[in-house]
């Protein structure tokens, strides 16, 4: 199975490593190799080898306390330092303390990315770190192609983008929409 990145954002295509969380939840980390090869194909790191159980459940345990920073802030974050988001805050800021991936630049275009899952750990961290903390969070939407959960980052001029991914859910949607209305055109 391949991953999607297409929240346009690190953080919030890390949050969607779980697939459907409303409906049939589907855990696209199974195994400490499922996020090697995701930290790789998210740029974020050359290689990662050797991740073991616990720190795939230390990846994941920061994945969720992004994932409900994040869903808060598209619902309407609370007040800062509020009491019901201060563990994942803290989650966030322990994993972001550490250093991250250092990057060397080898040539122009070229650059060579290294590091450990910690490294790769505070690279997320300082990631939703930047988008949680800063101004936007007030462009973090929900995809609104049911069951789709992803969360992403609004860019578009008018603020109006939809869906995660036009091509999956965007279409997906439209089809419907598309055979509700032929199947009313044949019905009256
Ligand atoms: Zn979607």
């Amino acid at each position: 199975m391949s991953f999607a990145f297409v929240s346009d954002h690190l953080a919030l295509d890390f949050a969607a490593t779980v697939a459907w969380r409303t409906t049939q939840p589907k855990e696209l980390l199974a195994e400490p190799e499922d996020f090697a090869r995701w930290a790789v194909e998210a740029g974020v790191v050359d290689r990662l080898e050797a991740v073991s159980h616990a720190e795939l459940a230390k990846a994941r345990a920061l994945r969720e306390a992004i994932y409900r920073l994040a869903l808060a802030a598209t619902e309407g974050a609370p007040a800062a330092g509020g009491p019901s988001d201060s563990a994942d805050v803290a989650r966030v800021r322990r994993a972001a303390a550490h250093p991250p991936v250092r990057l060397t630049l080898q040539a122009v275009g070229r650059v060579e990315r290294r590091g450990g899952v910690q490294e790769v750990l505070a690279t997320l961290a300082a990631s939703a770190s930047d988008l949680l903390g800063g101004p936007d969070h007030l462009l973090i939407r929900h995809c609104a192609g049911e069951p789709c959960t992803r969360l992403f980052v609004d860019r578009s001029q008018a603020g109006t983008r939809r869906w995660c991914s036009k091509r999956s859910c965007g279409s997906r949607i439209n089809a419907a929409a598309y055979r509700r209305r032929t199947r009313d055109d044949v019905q009256t």
